[in-house]
């Protein structure tokens, strides 16, 4: 996600010439009475307040996931989230950065398995080992607690216990040592002082909402302590070093960790501290401008940034939104959002391959990387709590079952770090790059891909355990079914216990049986998630109907069932003068059959795999729509080869490793 050799290419980004220019000539335009820049826009802000949000999140140990959802964390345990310590054992075992190997001044270098090249770019990779290892702690984590998996809780409870013996008496709780924490004002100011933070406290943070241990949230709270103290609100500068690159604006999202502790705590100062980070990242020229709040309200450009920085920056942004109530983060909001929609694929793929560099979505030339799918999908649960708006629903149903689906191996224990709606080759390069191209390896499918960086396997095993710990929120009335699959909720509402067991093999069949039981009488409200593909639904029950919600509102007592189907019904939608199709929100392929081709082997049964197409020949669309038959999806497409019309199974894109998605019009 951050590992990026192109020195020359990066440095465009960070405001050349030319975009300075621009910026000049537009602030005129704008602001004729006094000229705005970066550095003082952040004091014109207008704040008026804290606002509430929509939605409470359901604590981790309220939810278990059932059926296909936890056959997949099983997977991924006994596959690369269970073993990526073995599969790549310097990077997270032998290197013990919160630790032992805090960095100091006398680090030059590190090994991480790749070919870093040039000294400028040496400082950044000395603190990829924090996020690889953490993403990763994060990911598995989540993924053993709610598999409720036992072998893997005991070593993660060891990984804690030695996590925290590493925090100082001041709270410290980092991957640098005393000369250089906090300290970052040489030649090269680049460091991952809050991203190495980030990616840490969120792993400490599921594993104290899935075991109430105390001592973790203290640890927690002690190092966001020891950073408010550190970097003084509104009196220091967190991002204003001399050179920023990757790990220093990934340090914006340490507003994840505000925000949470802001929800534990009800503690407004972590809302304050979170709007300060962002007006601080907004001052300043950093290599990663795209959601700084000058260049969204006057620059107006279009997303050009890493991309998966652009993606999961949406959540300081609206962070800041909700702490102030500013009418400017507000409209800053709306149209960053309104941008990400247009670098987005038919099928929630997050483009940047690995930087966005103005491109819009698309489904065959513009590649994905796993992690930009992840910070997507986090930031639209986020969008979804704060505003209540439900339909951003949608878009983390569609990125999980169809472009993150569609990015792993259907059968083996590997991902793609990069990947396109139509993927017609994965040798490393991006497709039409028939030879083998081995100087980019993004395409193609790995346990770990070590070659370029190990950020996106990682991401991989946090975004399952992500969406399920978002299937469920509340607000006042009761409880919303925001996103669909097998669980149970086990709660309390109005004192009195409740369980929701929600059974589904959805999204392969769109029908959800929810079995409600109460042990005394309580009434509220169950608001089901209507899907904005859906057209017909058939439920067994009294129901009111609103915009976005099925919602069953009574007093509920003993055991009741209600069963809801949403009615299948392919669709045929237009994207750049092409054709595909859906069902009931799942993107439907054209598989293309393929040759396979083991590369490097890691350890026994985790290896590398490339693909090539066999009898490569793209269809069209001769005007029929597909068909269901038993399940089964089929359609007559136009073979331009063979001229003549032939009957195709169409897959959905999860099942499917090379694929035709969109289809010219004959
Ligand atoms: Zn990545």
């Amino acid at each position: 996600m951050t590992r990026i050799k192109n020195f020359i290419v990066a440095g465009l980004l960070v405001f050349g010439v030319d975009a300075a220019v621009g910026q000049n000539d537009r602030m005129e335009a704008y602001t004729p009475a006094r000229k705005l820049n970066k550095a003082n826009l952040a004091s014109t802000l207008t704040v008026i307040g804290q606002k509430e949000y929509a939605f409470t999140r359901i604590p981790l140990n309220e939810i278990k996931p059932t059926g296909a959802l936890l056959d997949r964390l099983r997977v991924d345990l006994n596959g690369f989230v269970g073993h990526l310590d073995a599969l790549v054992p310097d990077l997270i075992v032998k290197d013990d950065i919160y630790g032992k190997d805090r960095l100091t001044k006398k680090h030059r270098s590190k090994n991480l398995g790749n070919s870093p090249e040039g000294a400028e770019w040496e400082v950044q990779y000395l603190w990829w080992n924090s996020e690889t290892q953490s993403n990763w702690w994060d990911g598995y984590i989540r993924n053993a607690f709610f598999a409720g998996d036992k072998t893997h809780i005991e070593k993660i409870k060891k990984y804690v216990a030695k996590i925290l013996s590493t925090q100082d008496e001041d709270g410290y709780l980092g991957i640098y040592d005393e000369d250089l924490r906090y300290k970052f004002d040489t030649a090269n100011g680049e460091n991952g002082e809050l991203w190495s933070k980030a990616t840490l406290y969120r792993g400490l943070i599921a594993y104290y909402e899935f075991t109430g241990d105390t001592n973790v949230f203290e640890a927690v709270r002690r190092g966001v302590d020891n950073v408010m103290e550190n970097y003084r609100i509104n009196a220091s500068h967190p991002f204003g070093v001399k050179k920023s690159s990757a790990g220093l604006c990934h340090g914006l999202v340490f507003t994840d960790i505000l925000d949470w502790l802001y929800q534990q705590t009800g503690k407004s100062t972590y809302l304050d501290y979170a709007l300060f980070l962002y007006k601080d990242y907004s001052s300043h020229e950093l290599s990663e401008p795209d959601i700084q709040l000058y260049n969204i309200l006057y620059l107006k450009d279009d997303l050009k940034g890493h991309g998966v920085h652009t993606y999961e920056h949406i959540r300081p942004l609206l962070l800041a939104c909700y702490a102030s109530d500013s009418p400017e983060l507000k409209a800053a909001l709306q149209i960053y959002l309104d941008k990400i929609k247009e670098v987005t694929t038919v099928t929630g793929g997050a483009v940047g391959d690995e930087w966005i560099f103005g491109r819009k979505a698309d489904m065959t030339n513009t590649g994905y990387e796993y992690c930009s799918l992840h910070e997507l999908l986090d930031s639209y649960t986020e969008i979804v709590k704060k505003t209540g708006d439900v339909r951003y629903a949608d878009d983390i149903e569609n990125t999980f079952f169809n472009a993150a689906a569609g990015a792993r191996h259907p059968k083996k224990s590997a991902i793609a770090y990069c990947k396109t709606d139509n993927s017609y080759q994965m040798t490393g390069g991006l497709n039409f790059s028939f030879a083998p191209n081995h100087k980019q390896t993004r395409y193609k499918y790995s346990p770990a891909h070590q070659d370029v960086a190990v950020c996106c396997v990682p991401n991989a095993g946090r975004i399952t355990p992500y969406y399920i710990q978002n299937m469920w929120l509340r607000d006042k009335d009761g409880f919303v079914a925001l996103l669909f699959g097998g669980c149970e909720l086990n709660t309390i509402f109005d004192n009195k216990k409740i369980s929701i067991k929600e059974t589904t093999d959805y999204p392969a069949t769109s029908k959800i049986t929810f079995d409600i039981s109460v042990a005394t009488p309580v009434s509220f409200a169950l608001k089901i998630r209507k899907p904005s593909w859906m057209k017909e639904f058939i439920i067994n029950s009294a129901y009111k109907e609103t915009e976005n919600y099925i919602i069953l509102e009574k007093k509920w007592a003993g055991d009741t069932s209600i069963v809801i189907e949403w009615l299948p019904e392919i669709k045929k939608h237009l994207v750049n003068d092409e054709v595909y199709f859906t069902c009931n929100g799942q993107v439907l392929s054209l598989p293309i059959a393929a040759a396979e081709i083991p590369q490097r082997t890691y350890i026994e049964g985790f290896q590398d795999f490339e693909y090539i197409p066999q009898n490569f020949t793209l269809f069209e669309y001769a005007g029929e729509m597909p068909v269901l038959e038993n399940g089964r999806f089929f359609a007559n497409l136009y073979n331009s080869v063979w001229q003549k019309v032939e009957k195709k199974e169409l897959k959905p894109i999860g099942q499917t490793v090379l694929r035709q998605t969109t289809f010219k019009i004959k």
